[in-house]
């Protein structure tokens, strides 16, 4: 009757790799879509045209004559990239602003 009881405690998938493997899938996945934002155009297949009509040609009208859309979520990537990006830029800048006041002195005694 202890049927869960019996079952083999060592197989069970332990929630903390679980976390992890998802945790470096979503990071590997990130990094992915900050290295490669683009893809080929799923309607026009990088195409460049409309696939609908065979006589007039359209310029594709998801990619916009591009051949390429971006992947989801690679705008958000590179977003948080550039913000992380630019608040570092920042404190050093300030960092260096600081260094060089204190070098300088002050100017009054
Ligand atoms: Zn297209």
């Amino acid at each position: 009757m202890t049927a869960l009881a019996a079952a083999p405690a060592g197989h069970a998938a332990d929630p903390i790799t679980v976390i992890l493997l998802i945790l470096g899938t979503a990071a590997g996945y990130a990094v992915s879509l900050y290295l490669w934002p683009l893809r080929t155009c799923t309607r026009c297949h990088g195409t460049r045209v409309s696939p609908g009509g065979a006589r007039r040609f359209h310029s594709c009208k998801r990619c916009h004559g591009t051949g390429r859309i971006r992947r989801i979520g690679a705008t958000a990537v590179h977003r948080f990239y550039w913000s992380a990006l630019g608040d570092q830029h920042r404190e050093r800048r300030r960092a260096k602003l600081a260094r060089r006041r204190q070098h300088a002195g002050p100017p009054e005694p």
